[in-house]
């Protein structure tokens, strides 16, 4: 399965690339000529920026946090995914770079937890694999929940060098969802890498998007 940049020559991308809500050129276009060669989308639900304000700067744990929790909760609202919200900001300033919201069942796609589409997104946006190149400031990923395994392996290559989470794998089980093998040795090898991680900001306003889902009766789509 290949994946395309996006931007370059499909007439579709260089449409969705005038869209507000789509700044960062991570649409990837629909068509493919070969059905053997898939081509996978990946973008924003239409309703990202009644929630998101891109401008504003978002100096505080508390506020980045509360960014998450409002994608996940519109998320679900909306039904257009889990009950998982994310965003990446640049540490320092605060400058938002980019949000995620889980878009499994949406765009049938098992790797787009919220966390792995924030890192997509804010990636594209900078132009480089990683959030940690030498021209870049230090990038902080902000989660509703706790990362799973995907999400925390991922962390690691990403480049981020914060990670604060609201809610816990706890919390996120009593749904039943899996949140895969996460020891505490994963942390400590992440922390040994220099990444910090903080934990349980906000715990309460994410736990209650989680039981906002259940009791709407949302798909659990692991396993
Ligand atoms: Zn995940």
């Amino acid at each position: 399965m290949r994946v395309r940049a996006a931007g370059l020559k499909c007439p579709a991308v260089r449409a969705s690339q005038s869209s507000a809500h789509r700044p960062f050129g991570t649409t990837l276009c629909r068509m493919s000529r070969d059905p053997t060669h898939p081509v996978v989308h990946v973008e924003y639900p239409d309703w990202v920026d009644s929630v998101v304000d891109w401008e504003q700067a978002y100096p505080t744990d508390e506020k980045r946090m509360r960014l998450a929790i409002a994608i996940a909760r519109e998320n679900v609202d909306r039904e257009t995914g889990g009950p998982f919200g994310a965003a990446i900001f640049e540490g320092p300033s605060g400058r938002l770079v980019a949000v995620g919201m889980n878009s499994v069942v949406r765009l049938n796609n098992c790797a787009l937890h919220g966390e792995m589409m924030a890192f997509m997104m804010a990636q594209a946006r900078v132009a480089s694999f990683t959030l940690n190149a030498p021209q870049l400031p230090v990038h902080e990923l902000f989660t509703s929940c706790e990362p799973c395994a995907m999400c925390l392996g991922a962390t690691l290559w990403s480049g981020v060098q914060r990670v604060v989470y609201g809610a816990t794998r706890e919390d996120a089980l009593r749904l039943n969802f899996e949140e895969g093998p996460v020891f505490p040795e994963s942390y400590h090898y992440l922390e040994e890498r220099g990444i910090r991680i903080v934990r349980n900001v906000l715990r309460d306003e994410a736990r209650a998007v989680l039981e906002m889902y259940r009791a709407k009766g949302g798909k659990i789509y692991n396993g």
